[in-house]
């Protein structure tokens, strides 16, 4: 893959990458942009979208040529989620969790049994989901209670999963459990478990404040048998998948924020050109222009920190300090950049009926998932202090 020459700057794109990036904003702009009002309405993403997801080769970007996927590198799954949530946050983050966590996953720490049987799956049609988090284990991911005792050939799996991204739509989760609640975080081990095994079922799905069509719902496991071959890593070792996994995951995060804020800016800019107030466009007053001006260039900076350590992580360099200031950095932004736009949009920023309440509505989420600010601080922190 040809790579953008460093002197021309961390945002520029090699040819390959851009023509990556535009194709796939493109297809957004034409056949994600018509459905987002009523998909954020009805809290859903319609199968036929996911479908062409697929064909668009969007949803096995990592996965290699052999089994199905377009055997592209992490950062064109960042380029990918950046142009979706462009337009519609909700779309970007199914795609980004499909990619940065599960494929990644399963690429990692599969074995070649693992990767046979799911990867080509998963780059054909079928949608995957993550489940760590918990009712009492958010922040400390690793205190879960979800319990796998070993029997017979494999593991019986007891407990519930809390805010499962995807959950409607998936086929394949990969779930943490612990095998020895004793042993804390030495205990947990990670699973690929398939919708419809019995003693597995999808609940509640949540009624959310923003990327309200992308679905976030409960897991049941109640006495569900999953394989031996079925554990992703090793037995007790699924912290490790955990950690490495969210790292990178994070990156996708910002990339979904620095989308969201591009999609918020152009709406602004485009707004405050056609909008005439005093006898002129508003965008004409230096105060407007000074305010877009300003977040053009956060969301430059944003940008830079996300390009920056999704490179870092594809050139196989150290990028976990990168990778938590990208999303600190990029969540906080869009926060800043899409109520900067209800604001230019005025009383219209404020109705369903303009784009703009929706993208500060999705914004928020950016702050939260994935770690939230606070533990993104804390990793800054441990790196800079040693
Ligand atoms: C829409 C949505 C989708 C999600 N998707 C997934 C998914 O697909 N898979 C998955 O596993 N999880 C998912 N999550 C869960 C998400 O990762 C957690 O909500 C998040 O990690 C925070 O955990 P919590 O909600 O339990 O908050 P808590 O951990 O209870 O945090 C509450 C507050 O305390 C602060 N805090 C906690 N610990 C510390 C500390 N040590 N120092 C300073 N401050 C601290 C936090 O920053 C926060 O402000 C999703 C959540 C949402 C809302």
């Amino acid at each position: 893959m040809q790579r953008a020459d460093a002197s021309q700057g961390l945002t520029t794109l090699s040819d390959d990458e851009a023509l990556f990036r535009d194709s796939v904003y493109e297809f957004a702009d034409r056949e994600i942009r018509p459905h987002v009002r009523d998909m954020d309405e009805q809290a859903r993403i319609p199968r036929q979208l996911i479908d062409r997801l697929f064909e668009l080769g969007v949803m096995g970007i990592e996965v290699p040529e052999a089994q199905g996927g377009a055997g592209a590198e992490f950062f064109h799954a960042v380029l990918a989620v950046e142009a979706i949530s462009r337009v519609d946050p909700s779309v970007g983050v199914l795609v980004d969790v499909q990619n940065t966590l599960v494929i990644n996953a399963l690429l990692r720490w599969g074995t070649d049994d693992i990767k046979g049987r799911y990867l080509p799956r998963l780059a054909a049609r079928t949608v995957g989901a993550y489940a760590l988090s918990e009712a009492g284990s958010g922040s400390d991911a690793f205190a879960l209670a979800t319990r796998a005792v070993e029997s017979g050939d494999g593991y019986v799996l007891n407990g519930r999963k809390l805010w499962t991204t995807n959950a409607v739509e998936a086929e394949i989760f990969i779930v943490f459990a612990t095998v020895n609640p004793e042993a804390g975080y030495r205990g947990i081990t990670a699973f690929v478990v398939e919708r419809g095994v019995p003693g597995f079922a999808v609940g509640r799905k949540e009624d959310k404040l923003g990327i309200r069509a992308s679905s976030t719902c409960e897991l049941l496991f109640e006495e569900c048998r999953v394989p031996r071959a079925n554990v992703l890593g090793e037995v007790g070792k699924g912290y490790k998948v955990a950690i490495e996994t969210l790292n990178e995951g994070r990156i996708g995060i910002g990339a979904q924020m620095i989308g969201l804020a591009q999609g918020a800016l152009d709406h602004a800019v485009h707004y405050t050109k056609e909008r005439t107030q005093f006898g002129r466009a508003v965008a004409g007053f230096q105060g407007v222009q000074f305010q877009l001006a300003r977040a053009a260039t956060d969301l430059e900076a944003a940008r830079l920190l996300v390009y920056n350590a999704a490179r870092l992580r594809d050139a196989g360099q150290p990028f976990l300090k990168e990778a938590a200031m990208c999303k600190l950095f990029s969540s906080e932004m869009a926060e800043r950049v899409t109520s900067l736009a209800v604001n230019l949009y005025g009383g219209y920023g404020f109705v369903r009926d303009y784009p703009v309440e929706k993208l500060y509505r999705d914004a928020k989420i950016g702050q939260i998932y994935e770690g939230t600010s606070n533990l993104q601080l804390q990793t800054i922190a441990k790196q800079i202090l040693g």
